[in-house]
C-alpha cells in the first residue's frame, strides 16, 4: 500500500447575512470555512467534506452565528461530524437525513475523463471542459490519478478495479461533439464558413 498521504486544505466560503448596519460601515468579514483532509483516505476525510458541503446550503444570520459555527467545525470535524450535526439543527436539518448524505454509497462519475463530473454536486472531478487548456488538463490528471472523492461535495467515486475509475457507461454523440470541440476548438469549422465556402466555390462556377 502507498503509505504517501497527502494533506490538503479545502475551503468553502459560507454566505451571511450581513446587518444593514454593518453593510453601511463598510465592514468586510472572512467568512470561509476549512477542513484539512487526507486526500488519499476514505473515512473519515469524505465525512468532513460533505459536512462542510451541507453547510454551504445554510444562510447564517450574522457574523457572530457564523463564527461560533466556523470554531466549532474547524475543530476535527472528521472525530466530531456527529457532535456538530447535533449542535447545529439550523444548518444541517434533521442529523438522520444529513447522515444519508454523509454515507452515500459510492458512484461512478459522470462522463468520461478527463472531463468527468461528479456525479453529486456536477462540479469537474479534473478540469472544466472548453475552459481548462489541454495542457493544464493533462498535469492535473497526473497530479490526481485516483480521485477517491469528489473534494467538492465528498461522493466517493466507484472504481471498476484499483485502476480504473467507474464512469456512465452511455455517451450521446452530443456530448461526444461538445468533448472534441472543446479539445480542437480553433479546427472546428464553422457552419457560416462552410456556407460561405461553398458560396464561393458556386461563384467561381457562375464566372467560369
Ligand atoms: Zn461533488
Amino acid at each position: 500500500m502507498n503509505a504517501e498521504t497527502s494533506i490538503v486544505t479545502l475551503a468553502r466560503s459560507m454566505e451571511v447575512a450581513y446587518s444593514a448596519l454593518d453593510a453601511e460601515a463598510g465592514l468586510f468579514y472572512d467568512t470561509t470555512v476549512r477542513v484539512k483532509v487526507h486526500a488519499d483516505r476514505y473515512y473519515p476525510d469524505y465525512v468532513a467534506v460533505t459536512l462542510l458541503w451541507l453547510a454551504s446550503d445554510h444562510i447564517f444570520h450574522g457574523i457572530e452565528e457564523f463564527t461560533r459555527f466556523r470554531d466549532d467545525f474547524e475543530d476535527r470535524p472528521e472525530e466530531r461530524y456527529q457532535q456538530i450535526m447535533d449542535s447545529w439543527p439550523q444548518v444541517f436539518g434533521a442529523t438522520e437525513k444529513a447522515m444519508k448524505k454523509l454515507f452515500a454509497p459510492v458512484k461512478p462519475v459522470v462522463k468520461r475523463p478527463p472531463w468527468s463530473l461528479c456525479p453529486r454536486c456536477h462540479k469537474p472531478v479534473w478540469a472544466e471542459e472548453g475552459t481548462v487548456d489541454l495542457r493544464e488538463t493533462r498535469l492535473l490528471l497526473k497530479a490526481r490519478p485516483h480521485p477517491l472523492w469528489c473534494r467538492v461535495c465528498g461522493q466517493r467515486f466507484e472504481y471498476a478495479n484499483s485502476d480504473s475509475l467507474a464512469c456512465s457507461s452511455e455517451f450521446s454523440i452530443k456530448e461526444t461533439m461538445a468533448t472534441l470541440e472543446s479539445m480542437f476548438p480553433t479546427e472546428q469549422p464553422s457552419f457560416e464558413t462552410l456556407q460561405i465556402e461553398s458560396g464561393h466555390d458556386a461563384g467561381e462556377a457562375d464566372n467560369g
